[in-house]
């Protein structure tokens, strides 16, 4: 089953399954009467949960709403088949590591030999 990631950050911070998510017809998301926000300030927050809580929806800053794709508030909003292609999904690359001459493959050090059995299989010039 697919379901809506809210990510920030390169970060999933929910997952709402696709039978839960309500897409409204301006394109904010909703579950079970709530709006998905995207907000840092606290104190914004604070005013946005109450405002949220009183149902006054045109007292939330129209930059914090959540909507599919990138927002102006820093949150990413999509389905598993966008989130799987995201760039920011990509796993860490490992950085490349550089061995230098008489780098033993074997005890993963600099030996030179002494460990007896050097493997140094890919040895460069320095
Ligand atoms: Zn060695």
């Amino acid at each position: 089953m697919s379901a809506l990631r809210i990510v920030r950050d390169g970060e999933v911070k929910l997952s709402i399954p696709g039978p839960s998510a309500d897409i409204k017809s301006d394109g904010t998301i909703w579950v079970s009467g709530m709006p998905i926000l995207g907000i840092d300030d606290p104190k914004i927050k604070t005013k946005a949960a109450s405002a949220v809580k009183e149902k006054r929806y045109n007292d939330i800053p129209a930059d914090a709403w959540v909507r599919l794709g990138d927002n102006p508030n820093g949150v990413w909003a999509g389905w598993d088949a966008e989130w799987e292609k995201h760039p920011e999904n990509a796993p860490p690359k490992e950085a490349e590591k550089e061995y230098g001459r008489g780098y033993c493959y074997n005890c993963d050090s600099y030996c030179y030999g002494d460990c007896g059995d050097f493997h140094a299989t890919n040895i460069r010039e320095i």
